[in-house]
Formats: structure tokens, sequence, C-alpha cells
């Protein structure tokens, strides 16, 4: 399985790429030039040519112990997929060895770690088990053995051990991967009646083994999950000792109107002012501030909406937080919803009282509304900094600035500019003139003109980058945003840009991403955390919080579902809830449980449409109660693996209220037009008014002009009459919906 390149084998023997050509070809095997990979027996045939020694051949099959000692220097990766260039192997090690002891090190390691690579980390929240599995089998079948700096593996191929080969393959690689002489192939088939086939033609996994079983050989589909690995995962911990200072990235969030653009506007005009030359700021969706404690990059698109479905997207690009809350106004729902947003995850807060200018303000009123949500500022024995201004007038700007310096000194942002660069993708979008153009924050390494570049399904060569201040510039370092061009499509906000070894393998990388569906890759690498198997993560100790977000009718609500849910932690799980709310749950809410793996636990709210819709897109377990306790006894019997096989509620159609009539002995009879599917005799409905339940019960009946109907369907009109309730209005929505059983 290990493919080597004729220029990296011609490197590790010290010989020319022609040298390497003409021993291949004086063999019969076909390469056309450096750039060609030959497989083990071509080095073989090379290694008994020049009369080399490798080191000797482990016995036992490659189960993988590699030599952790230090490489011949020239060594070549070995590669596997020729999908993605690793890091040093010692890094992996120590990584993995710190995984195992230090699961949850210090806060700054974690920052650190979280920081620049939002997604693992996430999952590494809930799943450390899973993540100590993950990178075993990476030992095995990852990263070591791409970097492996041992010679060539399996010296000898063993006829009777499974070769693992792809789902589609070319008939040429698929005889290399057995090592039969692709001809030999062409000829069998032709005369077995298998068809005409050439050395491109591409066969599927079942052909393939029927190939094989001609050949008395076993093949094996390879793991895909490897390569969605190697693509989404990578990231193990640097070598330390090339890790340098970064800027902080930073992002303003909170209630709107209380002065997020106003302020990023304010910052970046006194950075002109602070003197570095190229005056006014382009927009490229984040710009970098000079200080005199050094850079501060600030991504220009305000709220926790963008925050967090960047988050979603499995990269976190944010280290420190601003939260921007008017002293005229105060905390407000939107506040909260950005304090929770940026606790989830994970970032440092720093409090923004912003419009001090204005009469009415009141500082002190917005601290002490905060303390309810532990921000409390130091001068009250906390530890959040508060920082009084005003965009307005500028005041307090200056000091901000520094805040943010300090507490980016105190996280200890570090990065290794001297990888390949890595980084996420803050907007993109297709320009008529310079095609498709992306702004990439640079997270980690150093992205140069001219790299290779794999974002997404999205891929090619770096052709020009441009800075925030509209500057062509050739190099852009950790926490640099710039704008690239050069891609052969336009990525999606929130995606990872690698920088690769080659075109060629960026394209493959993208190739990957189309072919196995982005959201298919995102929903093996994350899975979302639903109460049906709750139980069985929590044994699999992969999950060891559950997040819930919980939103309701009334602010008492969320108070107590709050309350009754922390007490349902145990030894193994706890019960965190991360957001809630009064009003129904909204996309951002979805988001957020998405990008947290959260369940959304709903009281007497509905799912507005387009949060319903988020739900099912992202697989996010979105529960709806009309009573505290049975929401609480859900969770408790899922955490205990008791949750019955259950009734399923079946929404069968909406309607509307278009006019009410009072009728002695039956009550009030809701004039109704079916919206949407139909509504049936004997089936249970809610009223649903402003988002919000205000009643839910069985109907007494259904009626058309007088008669008693079973049903009615979308576009008629008809009477609905709830029994003992009659407190309908006009305009309230009615939601019909029957009982099925499902068996878990
Ligand atoms: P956003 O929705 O949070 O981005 O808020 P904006 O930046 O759009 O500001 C909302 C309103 O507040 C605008 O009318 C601003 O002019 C005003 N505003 C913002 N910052 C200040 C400030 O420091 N002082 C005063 N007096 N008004 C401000």
């Amino acid at each position: 399985m290990g493919k080597i390149r004729v220029h990296e084998i011609a490197k590790k023997f010290n010989k020319s790429s022609k040298d390497i050509i003409k021993i291949l070809t004086d063999n019969q095997i076909d390469v056309k030039n450096h750039m060609s990979t030959i497989d083990d027996v071509g080095v073989r045939i090379i290694e008994k040519t020049l009369n080399v020694k490798t080191a000797a051949p482990k016995k036992e099959a490659p189960k993988n112990n590699a030599p952790k000692k230090e490489a011949p220097k020239n060594n070549a990766p070995a590669k596997e997929h020729k999908i993605l260039k690793k890091e040093n192997p010692q890094n992996s090690q120590k990584f993995n060895k710190k995984n195992k002891t230090g699961g949850n090190s210090n806060n700054n390691n974690n920052n650190n770690n979280r920081n620049n690579n939002g997604k693992f980390n996430n999952n590494n929240r809930y799943n450390g088990k899973k993540k100590q599995k993950d990178t075993r089998k990476k030992k095995t079948t990852g990263p070591g053995a791409f970097i492996k700096p041992e010679p060539v593996k399996k010296v000898e191929v063993d006829p009777n051990l499974p070769v693992k080969i792809p789902e589609i393959l070319t008939l040429k690689d698929f005889a290399d991967a057995l090592s039969i002489p692709a001809n030999d192939i062409i000829k069998k088939l032709l005369i077995s009646g298998g068809g005409l086939v050439n050395l491109n033609t591409e066969l599927d996994f079942e052909r393939a083994e029927e190939i094989a079983i001609e050949y008395d050989r076993l093949v094996e589909l390879e793991e895909k999950v490897d390569v969605i690995e190697e693509i989404l995962k990578e990231e193990e911990e640097e070598d330390e000792s090339k890790l340098v200072t970064r800027p902080p990235v930073v992002c303003v969030m909170g209630h709107v109107d209380h002065g997020k653009t106003s302020l990023l506007d304010a910052i970046r005009k006194s950075s002109v002012t602070t003197g570095e030359a190229g005056g006014i700021t382009q927009h490229i969706g984040a710009y970098m501030v000079p200080t005199s404690n050094g850079k501060i990059t600030f991504l220009d698109t305000p709220g926790h909406e963008a925050f967090t479905s960047m988050r979603m997207r499995g990269a976190q690009s944010t280290d420190i937080a601003v939260l921007v809350v008017a002293a005229d106004d105060g905390v407000m729902p939107q506040t909260i919803e950005a304090i929770n947003h940026a606790k989830a995850a994970g970032v440092e807060i720093i409090v923004a009282v912003n419009k001090i200018d204005k009469e009415n303000a009141n500082i002190e009123r917005v601290k002490q509304e905060l303390t309810e949500y532990e921000l409390i500022p130091e001068d009250w024995g906390g530890s959040t900094i508060f920082c009084p201004v005003s965009a307005h007038t500028q005041e307090g700007i200056a000091e901000l600035l520094d805040m943010i310096s300090l507490t980016a000194e105190v996280l200890e942002l570090k990065a290794n500019p001297e990888r390949n660069a890595r980084g996420i993708v803050i907007e993109a979008q297709l320009d008529k003139g310079r095609g498709p153009v992306a702004t990439v924050l640079v997270q980690k390494g150093t992205l140069h003109v001219g790299d290779a570049i794999a974002i997404g399904n999205a891929f090619g060569k770096v052709r020009a980058m441009i800075d925030d201040k509209g500057k062509r510039v050739k190099v852009a370092g950790p926490s640099t945003p710039v704008e690239i061009l050069g891609l052969s499509e336009v990525p999606f906000a929130g995606e990872i840009c690698m920088a690769m070894e080659s075109e060629k393998e960026a394209r493959a990388t993208a190739e990957t991403f189309i072919a196995y569906g982005r959201e298919k890759m995102l929903s093996e690498t994350k899975s979302q955390l639903s109460l049906d198997d709750l139980f069985d993560q929590i044994q699999a100790g992969s999950v060891k919080e559950l997040n819930i977000i919980v939103k309701a009718d009334v602010q008492g609500s969320v108070e107590a579902v709050k309350q009754s849910l922390s007490k349902l932690s145990n030894d193994e799980v706890a019960v965190k809830v991360i957001h809630g709310g009064v009003g129904a749950v909204t996309e951002s809410d979805v988001m957020l449980a998405s990008a947290s793996n959260a369940i959304i636990i709903g009281f007497n709210v509905r799912p507005d449409p387009t949060a319903k819709s988020a739900a099912e897109r992202d697989k996010v377990d979105l529960r709806l109660y009309r009573v505290i306790y049975t929401a609480i006894d859900d969770i408790e019997a899922a955490m205990k693996g008791m949750l019955e096989p259950e009734f399923e509620e079946k929404v069968t159609g909406h309607a509307e209220v278009r006019q009410t009539f009072k009728a002695s002995g039956v009550g009030t009879i809701a004039g109704s037009y079916v919206l949407d599917g139909d509504i049936q005799r004997g089936s249970t409905a809610r009223i649903v008014r402003d988002g919000i339940v205000v009643h839910e019960g069985p109907l007494a009946s259904i009626r058309r002009f007088n008669d008693d109907v079973k049903e009615v369907k979308t576009g008629y009109e008809c009477g609905i009459v709830f029994e003992n309730y009659n407190d309908i209005k006009e305009g309230d929505q009615i939601e019909a919906y029957i009982m099925v059983e499902i068996p878990r």
C-alpha cells in the first residue's frame, strides 16, 4: 500500500530521479517521470539493484510499532492516500501520551489547543474515549503510515493477506496494489469474457474483488473514515519549540443596536490614526489592528450567529469575544444568547459597555445585570474585564485594545508559522473579474503565493493574496486574514483551508470532499447527540457532558427546568444547560446545539420553520414538551438507558383560525382554513399564538357545513371545536397531530 514518488526514493538513496527511472524501466516497471509513484515491489527492485539493505523488516503484520527514533533525514514520506502531509511523527506520539494522561490539563493549554482547532476539541470534550480510539487507529493506519520514516513497509507482500483497496480504483492501481502485472489482468479479462478494459478502466469494489478471486487473492475495502479523518482531523500537538506567539482573533457580539458595528468601525478608525501606512481598511471580512502590544485581528462579521455557524463547520475562529452591552439599555435577550454562545465555545469574554457618552448611560447597572451570567467585574471580586467605551467619541477604545492584548497574553496564543498553512474561510464570493475569491484567516503555518490549497471542494494554487489594507502580499502568517485568488470554485464560509504539497494533492483532497459529500463527512465525524442513544454513548464513555438548550414560554419555566436538569448530573455525566431563553426555538438555538452537541428542549414553544428544518438537516435532537416533569423523566430515563418504546406524534396538518363563533352547547367553533396536510377526526391539536402554545388537547369535532367529517384537507375551510377549550382567537394556528408508535 505504501506508495512513494520516484523523486522521493531517489532522494532517499541519494540517486537522481533519472537513475531510479532507469532501474524501474529496466525492470519493466512503467514510470513516466519523477512524480510517478511506485509501490513496494518497485521499491524492492530498486533496493535490490542498488544493493541497499533497508531496516530489518518487522516480523509482524503492519500492526505498527513504528520506530520512534529519528529517521534518516532525507527520508521521504510513504504516502497512503496521498492526501495530507503530516507533522513530525514525534508530535503525534507526544499528543497521544498527553491525551491519555492529562485529559483535561490546564486551561491555557486547552485554550490554545481549542482555539486552533475548535472542532476536534469540541469532540474531545464529549468523547475523550473516542478520541483515544481514534488516535489509536491513527497509529495503525493514519499519519503513522504517512510520515513514518521507516523505509518501506511490508517487504514481502503476503498473498494470503487481504489487500486494502478503495471503493473505486483504476485497473492500474488495482494491479499495483496486488502486484499483479496489469497486462495480465487485461488479457485474462478479455479471454474470460470480462470485457475490454485498459489501464485506466475504473473498477468498483465488486468487480475488483471478482478479479482478485481469479488470482486467488483477497481484497478488502479501505476504511473510508481514514480519508475523512485525514482531511478533517490532523492537528496533533505542534512541536513546542516551533511555536511562536500569534495575534489574538477577536469577534464582537451582543444585542442588536448595542453598537457592534459602530465599535468595529471605531476600532478600525483608531488603527488608521495609530499610523500604519495603508490607510482605510478595505472590507475583507477581518482586519488587523496594530497596537503597542502587537497586532489584534478582528472578525468583521459581528454577531454570535456568524460565530457559531463557523463553529458548526468544525473550526473555531475566535480566541476572544468582545461582548457589547449598551450602557443605556443593559442586558437584553441577544446579550444572553451571545454569552451562552461564547461560553459554549469556551472563548474568553471581555465586556465592552458601550454608549457611555449617552446621558442615561448606567455602567453599574450593566455590571449588576451581568453578574447573573457569571460575568463578574474584577473590582467586584470577579475575573471578567469590563471596558466602558463609546464608539461615538472613541473614549475607552484604546483601553479596550489594551485589555484584549492583555487577555491574549494570558491565553498564550501560539502557532507554528513554519508548517504548511491551515486556516478558515471567513467569507467567499464569486467576483466577476477575479473569479472565486475567499477571505481566509490563517490559523497555523504560513500561506504563500503559489501554495497549493484545498478548501472543502475547492482547490487551486494561491495566485495572489491581498491583505486587509488592499495591498498585495506574498506571505500570510498565523492570525492574518487575507483574500486569496486562484481557487477552482467558491468555498463555504467556515470551511477549512489547507495548504498542500502539490496542486495534485489539493485536487485529490477536494475530490474526496466531493465524493463523500461534506454533509456526510461532517455527520460521520461529528455524531450529533440524541436522547435515544444517550445511554449507549454514556456507556461507551463518549459522552461526559450532556449539553441542553432550554426554550420555554416563560422565564420561570426556563429556570425551573435548568435547576431540575442540573440535579440529574451523576458520576458519569454532567448535565449542563448551556443556554436557556424565552420564546420559540430559533435557528440560532439549533446552530448552538449543533456546534455544541446539545439537545434542545422546548416547553410550550414551537420551533420556527427555519429552526425546524435546520434541526432536521443538522440532526439536532429537538424535543418539545408540555410538562416539565415529563422532560425531566425522559432525560433521566435516557441517561439510564430506559427510554421506553414510545409513541411519537405525527403532525398531520396545520390550520389557521379565520373567525370564531360561539354556539350554545358546543362552545367556541374555530372557523379555520387548512393550510397544509389535513385535520383528522380524533386527533389532538395545539393552539399556537405568536409562537407560544396556549392550549393542547383533543379535538371534539370537525365540521364542514354542519356535518361532522372525518377529515378536512389542505385548502378547505372547516369548523374546529376543541374538547373543553373555548379560548380560541382569530389568527391562532392549529397544529393537529396523531400519535404513532415508534419502536426504539
Ligand atoms: P449593532 O446592531 O450592534 O451593530 O449596532 P450599531 O453599531 O448599528 O449601532 C446601533 C445604533 O447605536 C446606531 O444608531 C449607532 O449610531 C448607535 N451607537 C453605537 N455606538 C454608540 C455610542 O458609543 N454612543 C452613542 N451615543 N450611540 C452609539
